[in-house]
């Protein structure tokens, strides 16, 4: 093969310049985007020992039928779950149809008509917003709040802080759950730290120890050397197509936690009384085991990506958000552009990078459950899977792209090129000429 610049600009009409520039970028940053690959390394350890003390073997990928009963691989899976999250006991389904599903479970099997459900995170993720309904709900579509589950909402601070003060204010006898999101979802803010999990945990445990907390933990796996459980929280869920299945499983989510919270989920799912017992897997467990073997490494490509992305248009005069530094908890890197001839742009040339799809051209459409339309760039081997590179953007002001993912660094470093080479050549990136003349 013909040298790496040269390739690009035959096959991809990528200017040397532009390769020079954003290889110069990761030079630069070498130090940091290491730094991810160390964190990998810990938890790939983690994920084997726990592989190994759940005595992992060939018997184990035989699916089973029917009801699914002594499924000895499903078990081993939820086993292996509890260990690398650090809960007693775990719920690993391909029955789980999403992360919106996963967290719907917990909500549903945990709180009570009555009970009141307090966020401290301000507006959860759009989807979740419909699971908890609202006044404007019309129809009975059994929404909590069909089922007389109240729910109050505590806003961040400006800097994006938990407002502890605040939540501890809003606790009254009726608050069965307090809810967290990690990640920052669409919205301009530093995602949730362990840390800040772990203060806000224990200041909640000590004013109303009997309520459970539960964190939407979509985009935060693998992270951090410790996971929500392993600070006191008594539950999460997320979904098997982000970070945790590893660009490889094909469906599914996961719950994990207390073990009474975890079962109330599983009872949620299938039926009180059989709760665990059933769901046969088909022969998934497999892949479900190599998805959460492969997922350290995958989601440090991601991260990669994603701070390559944010030194690269920092360098060009954009605020990106987390930036080049910032302490990372989930894989979500947004950058403003402020006009949406380039958020449209951006989003096609990531799709252009794409192995699958590559041939769509993406459109702003208007999606249920958003108020104004959103454009989504994935080219995926699993539909709508998120820890392959995608980005995707609503259509209002400021025009932010929200990217993230990419199975592998050279992919996600693809969709970044072509990113900067299409807006490039539409006359619409900042500062371009820092991408000629390099030296
Ligand atoms: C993706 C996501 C969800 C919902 O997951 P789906 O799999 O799309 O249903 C919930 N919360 C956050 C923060 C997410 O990123």
């Amino acid at each position: 093969m013909r040298n790496k610049e040269n390739y690009l600009q035959e096959n991809f009409e990528i200017a040397p310049g532009t390769t020079a520039f954003v290889d110069r970028i990761a030079k630069k940053n070498e130090k940091i985007l290491n730094a991810m690959d160390k964190m990998a390394e810990m938890h790939q350890y983690r994920v084997i020992k726990a592989m190994q003390n759940a005595g992992l073997a060939e018997h184990h990928f035989n699916g089973t039928t029917g009801y699914g009963y002594d499924d000895m691989g499903r078990d081993a899976l939820e086993a292996i779950y509890a260990e690398v999250f650090g809960g007693e006991d775990a719920l690993v389904r391909p029955h789980i149809a999403s992360g919106t599903h996963a967290i719907a479970l917990c909500l549903y099997g945990i709180l009570r008509p009555g009970d009141e459900l307090l966020s401290i995170t301000g507006k959860p993720y759009d989807t979740i917003v419909s699971v908890i309904g609202s006044e404007n709900n019309e129809k009975d579509e059994g929404t909590l709040r069909d089922l007389g589950v109240h729910y109050r909402q505590v806003e961040l601070t400006e800097s994006g802080d938990i407002d502890i003060q605040a939540a501890l204010s809003h606790l009254n006898e009726k608050t069965k759950m307090v809810y967290m999101q990690r990640s920052k979802g669409y919205s301009w803010r530093k995602a949730l730290t362990i840390s800040d999990i772990e203060k806000a945990v224990a200041l909640i445990k000590k004013a109303a120890p009997k309520v459970k907390i539960f964190i939407d933990n979509c985009y935060g796996e693998f992270l951090d050397t410790k996971e929500p459980p392993h600070v006191g929280v008594d539950l999460i869920a997320g979904s098997l197509i982000k970070n945790p299945g590893g660009g490889i499983a094909p469906t599914g989510g996961y719950v994990v936690g207390k073990k009474d919270c975890v079962m109330q989920a599983a009872a949620r799912l299938s039926a009180p009384g059989i709760a665990k017992e059933v769901g046969a897997t088909l022969g998934v467990n497999r892949i479900l085991m190599m998805g959460l073997f492969l997922a350290p490494t995958v989601v440090a490509q991601a991260i990669k990506t994603a701070i390559l992305m944010a030194a690269s248009y920092r360098e060009l005069g954009y605020e990106v958000c987390p930036s080049v530094e910032d302490y990372r908890s989930d894989i979500i890197q947004s950058i403003q552009f402020g006009v949406p001839e380039a958020v449209t742009t951006f989003c096609k040339a990531v799709q252009e990078a794409a192995p699958v799809d590559s041939y769509v051209t993406p459109e702003p459409w208007d999606m249920p459950g958003y108020t104004c339309p959103v454009i989504m760039a994935a080219g995926a081997f699993i539909q709508g899977s998120s820890i392959e590179l995608s980005a995707d953007a609503p259509m209002r002001e400021p025009y932010i792209a929200y990217f993230q993912g990419g199975l592998t660094h050279y992919h996600g470093k693809l969709g970044l090129l072509l990113t900067l080479e299409r807006l490039k050549q539409a006359g619409l990136l900042k500062n371009k000429e820092k991408l000629e003349n390099v030296k």
